[in-house]
C-alpha cells in the first residue's frame, strides 16, 4: 500500500545494517507495542523478542515504573546538562549507585548517551590520561578480532569484525586487535580448551612486546562476546589474559554494555569471570534501552592522574548536551531497582539452566554445529553444504522462519543468538525454544 508505514519507511528512513540495494519484498517487519516479553506488529501478531531487543530491555516491555519515572522527571526537570560545575539530582544519584554497585573500586563515573559513546570516551579519557601523566608515546589500545564496541569512529575501530571497518577506511591509527577467542572455529587439530586460551593470552603477549609496551595504554574485552557471535570464553582464558595485562601495567577496560545488570548470572560479566578491570563501559540494561543511558566508571588509578595537580594538559575537554539526562537517568535509577528488588540477577541463575538445557539441545539438530551460552545469552550456530558459499545465508533464512512462526531473533552469520529479557519465565524459554526447534524444522524439510 503506498501510504503504509511500510511503503514510507523504504521511502524515507535509512536502516542500520541492510543493504541499500535491496529491501524485503514484504517490507519492514513494524513493531507496535510490546508487553513483557512479547512484542506486537502492526498486524496484530505477536512475537517473543528473543534479543531483548537489541541484547537490551532487561525489565520486559511495557514496565508501568519506568514510563512513571519518566514523566515524574519530565515535569520537574525535563533537562539539564552536567557540563563544569552544574548538575542535578538525578545524574548524581545514578552516579553514586553506579559506584556503589560497580564489583570492583570505581572512583567517577562519566555519563554518554549510547555504548560507542562510552567506549570513545574511555578512548579519549585513556589518552588524556597518558598525557596528564607525560607518557605521550602510551596511546596504543588492543581488542580483540570479533570483539564488539560500536560504531563511532573510534568505538568501530576498536570493533574486531569486517564490516564495520570495511568501507569506512577503518581501524584507525593506534588500535590493534589481537586473536578471537573462539575456540570453536580457531583451535589447531587436537587443541584443547585450556591450551587455546594460553595461546590467546600468547598472541596477546607478542603483540605488546612486538609494539612495545611502553606503548600500549590499555586493552579493551567484553567477558562475553555478544555482537560477534556469542563467544564465551574458553577455559583457562581470563586467567592468563589478566596477569599480562598486569605484567605490562595496562589497563583494562570491560565492555559491560550487554554482560552488565544481570546477563551473565551476576550483576556484571566482570563478576562471572573474575576480572579486575581499571574501567567499565554499561548502557542497555541499565535503562532497559527505555531511553539511551550509558556510562563510564573509572578506578583510581585511571582518575588520580587526570586530578593531578602536576599536570599541564589542561581541561578535560569532553562531553555531551545530554550526558547524565535527567529523565534517562531517573529511568536507569527505577530500572535498576526494579532488577534489585525482583532480584532478577537470581531469577537469570534459577533460569540458565533450562535455558542452556534448551539452547544446547537445539544445539544438537543435525544442522548445528555449535551452541555455547551462559547465564541467559547464547547463540547456536548453523551450517549446510548448500548454502555454506555465502556466509550468512543460512542464518538468514533461519531468521525468517523464526520470525514467521513467532520469534524474533537475530543471525550474526550462521549463528543464531538468544538473548531474551531477563524476566523470561522457564513455560516462556521453552515456548521460544519450541518455536525455534519448529523454524529450524521447516528449513531442514525446504533445504
Ligand atoms: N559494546 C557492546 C558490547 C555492544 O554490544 C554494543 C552494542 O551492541 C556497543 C558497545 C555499542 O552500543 P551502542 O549501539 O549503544 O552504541
Amino acid at each position: 500500500l503506498p501510504n503504509s508505514i511500510e511503503a514510507r519507511d523504504i521511502a524515507f528512513q535509512l536502516h542500520s545494517y541492510t543493504d541499500a540495494r535491496k529491501h524485503e519484498d514484504n517490507g519492514p517487519l513494524v513493531i507496535e507495542k510490546g508487553d513483557g516479553i512479547y512484542v506486537e506488529d502492526n498486524n496484530g501478531k505477536r512475537y517473543i523478542e528473543g534479543m531483548a531487543g537489541l541484547w537490551s530491555v532487561a525489565v520486559g516491555f511495557g514496565e508501568k515504573r519506568l514510563v512513571e519515572a519518566a514523566t515524574r522527571q519530565m515535569e520537574k526537570l525535563p533537562y539539564y546538562h552536567t557540563f563544569s560545575h552544574r548538575t542535578h539530582g538525578p545524574s548524581v544519584e545514578l552516579a553514586e549507585k553506579l559506584i556503589s554497585m560497580a564489583p570492583v573500586p570505581m572512583s567517577k563515573a562519566y555519563f554518554t548517551n549510547s555504548g560507542s559513546e562510552a567506549n570513545d570516551t574511555a578512548i579519549k579519557l585513556i589518552w588524556y590520561r597518558s598525557n596528564a601523566l607525560g607518557q605521550p608515546e602510551r596511546k596504543k589500545i588492543i581488542s580483540r578480532v570479533r570483539g564488539y564496541h560500536g560504531v563511532t569512529i573510534a568505538s568501530a575501530s576498536l570493533t574486531g569484525l569486517p564490516n564495520n571497518h570495511r568501507s569506512f577506511d577503518l581501524p584507525i591509527a593506534n588500535i590493534l586487535h589481537t586473536s578471537s577467542p573462539h575456540y570453536h572455529s580457531m583451535k589447531k587439530d587436537g587443541e584443547i580448551e585450556t591450551d587455546f586460551a594460553k595461546r590467546c593470552a600468547q598472541d596477546l603477549e607478542d603483540m605488546i612486546r612486538a609494539e612495545g609496551p611502553e606503548t600500549i595504554a590499555a586493552f579493551f574485552a567484553e567477558p562475553v562476546m555478544g555482537a560477534g557471535g556469542v563467544v564465551i570464553p574458553p577455559q583457562g582464558y581470563w586467567e592468563a589474559v589478566q596477569p599480562i595485562l598486569k605484567k605490562y601495567d595496562i589497563l583494562f577496560v570491560a565492555d559491560e554494555v550487554i554482560c552488565g545488570f544481570g546477563r551473565t548470572g551476576n550483576m556484571f560479566g566482570t563478576q562471572t569471570y573474575n576480572l579486575e578491570p581499571d574501567m567499565m563501559t554499561l548502557s542497555k540494561g541499565i535503562s532497559s534501552s527505555y531511553l539511551p543511558m550509558s556510562a563510564l566508571l573509572v578506578n583510581e588509578k585511571v582518575y588520580g592522574p587526570m586530578a593531578d595537580e602536576s599536570h599541564k594538559i589542561g581541561v578535560w575537554g569532553h562531553g555531551y548536551t545530554a550526558s547524565g539526562h535527567p529523565v534517562a537517568a531517573a529511568v536507569a535509577l527505577e530500572n535498576l531497582k526494579i532488577i534489585e528488588e525482583r532480584d532478577l540477577v537470581g531469577h537469570v541463575r534459577d533460569i540458565s539452566p533450562a535455558f542452556l538445557r534448551r539452547l544446547h539441545s537445539l544445539g544438537g539438530h543435525p544442522l548445528a554445529r555449535e551452541s555455547r551460552g551462559v547465564g541467559l545469552i547464547g547463540a547456536v550456530e548453523f551450517a549446510h553444504e548448500a548454502l555454506s558459499a555465502t556466509p550468512g545465508a543460512l542464518g538468514g533464512k533461519i531468521n525468517m522462519a523464526f520470525q514467521e512462526q513467532g520469534l524474533i531473533s537475530r543471525n550474526m552469520g550462521d549463528a543464531m543468538a538468544f538473548c531474551p529479557p531477563l524476566i523470561i519465565t522457564e513455560k516462556q524459554v521453552n515456548e521460544m525454544f519450541d518455536i525455534a526447534e519448529s523454524g529450524i524444522e521447516t528449513i531442514a524439510k525446504a533445504l
